[in-house]
């Protein structure tokens, strides 16, 4: 009897098309292997190709040498897990990114769940893009802070809501993503930038997770690109995707650093991130600013993936996230199905993960895929907009 209300809520999922299940296909590099066939694999985030990259490891492996590092913290920070190495690669972000310092999280989740109800309190408003990522919509719903959505990219309509909102609060946070997950498209933070100059008490809260690793001279992300890195007051990394780890880190001030230790709960109340996978982020982080040519072939690949999607002319400033956007549930599963027919493993994205009527493919690329995989993805594509 208990059960009955989650299972007719599952027939509804399913009569939706918005049903998830697990694939019981295994990745292996940047393929997905099936019973009798092998996909290449468009919906992982390994966008510079390291995850699938074996020398890589093996270099890791002789990185560490006699060192020893845990496969476990057993605890929290604050407790018992606090290790040098995880210092060590805070120590390591801030020397990047040129600011005071970072603190690590053990995921992006973690980190966007828990800074806004750390920083935010009754006399803050938090003024977010759209379309931000749902860790970040947690986030906002577990601060005891009122906030206020901005329709996607609109920094006209940011601005307007600072006129009118920003005389009452102590606190704005200008929350948004750099490259979007789900539209790929870049933010204009220098325009922010401007903002947070002309209205004071404004903070930056900018999630580099698709663009860390991938964007800019040393692959920083696209505040690097932009020249604004100093001006993000927040500036969120993932090491889960263009990085092949797993955590994040917030690059701050040492004050907000220190009242995060104090106050986000995510931080202080989870185990810490495993000490041998932290050397692992700490030795990719040492190469990051080496990997130009994996970004610049990303960057050919969108190129040439974005000119069959849409045409020449809006294939410019194309990102790594290419959205074929189809309109319903139905027909994007559809389209889902005819591309893993032809060997292209890509999964729909559906209503509700993005507004109705906007259900797509979404490409997402990596630099270890050859311009001639993304030819025959290409012909493909075409071939189906013909029908
Ligand atoms: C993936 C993602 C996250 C979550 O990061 P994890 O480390 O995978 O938990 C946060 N923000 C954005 C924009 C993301 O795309």
């Amino acid at each position: 009897m208990v059960y009955t209300d989650y299972e007719s809520q599952l027939a509804v999922l399913r009569s939706k098309g918005n049903y998830r299940s697990l694939s019981s296909r295994i990745p292996q590099g940047k393929y997905v292997i099936a019973e009798d066939r092998t996909l290449l694999n468009l919906s992982s985030n390994d966008y510079l190709g390291l995850a699938s990259d074996p020398l890589l490891r093996q270099d890791f492996e002789a990185w560490v040498g006699k060192r020893s590092y845990p496969l476990s913290a057993s605890s929290s920070r604050l407790l018992a897990g606090n290790y040098p190495v995880h210092r060590q690669v805070e120590r390591q972000l801030a020397t990047l990114f040129g600011r005071e310092d970072a603190l690590l999280f053990n995921s992006g989740y973690h980190a966007n769940m828990g800074i806004l109800p750390a920083l935010a309190n009754k006399r803050s408003l938090i003024v977010a893009d759209r379309l931000v990522h749902a860790s970040l919509i947690d986030g906002m719903r577990l601060a005891n802070a009122p906030h206020i959505r901005f329709h996607h990219q609109d920094l006209d309509q940011l601005e307007r809501i600072l006129v009118k909102e920003s005389p009452k609060y102590e606190r704005i946070f200008i929350v948004t993503e750099s490259l979007f997950s789900m539209d790929g498209d870049i933010t204009d933070l220098t325009r922010l930038v401007a903002l947070k100059r002309s209205y004071p008490r404004v903070l930056l809260y900018v999630d580099e997770a698709h663009a860390f690793g991938c964007r800019g001279s040393h692959g920083l992300g696209i505040a690097e690109e932009q020249g604004c890195i100093q001006d993000i007051d927040l500036l969120i990394g993932t090491f889960g995707k263009a990085l092949a780890s797993m955590g994040a880190f917030v690059v701050c001030s040492s004050l907000l650093r220190e009242y995060l230790i104090n106050t986000a709960r995510p931080f202080i109340f989870s185990t810490a991130l495993p000490p041998y996978q932290v050397a692992w982020t700490s030795f990719l982080l040492e190469r990051l600013a080496t990997w130009d040519d994996r970004r610049a072939h990303l960057a050919t690949i969108s190129h040439q993936l974005a000119q069959a999607l849409c045409g020449e002319e809006k294939a410019m400033g194309a990102t790594h996230i290419l959205p074929w956007v189809l309109g319903d549930n139905a027909t994007c599963l559809q389209v889902a199905r005819e591309l893993d027919e032809g060997d292209f493993y890509c999964l729909p994205i559906r209503t509700p993960t993005v507004p109705a009527g906007s259900a797509r493919i979404r490409f997402s690329l990596s630099a270890d895929m050859t311009e001639r995989e993304i030819a025959t993805l290409s012909s493909l594509i075409q071939h189906m907009h013909r029908l």
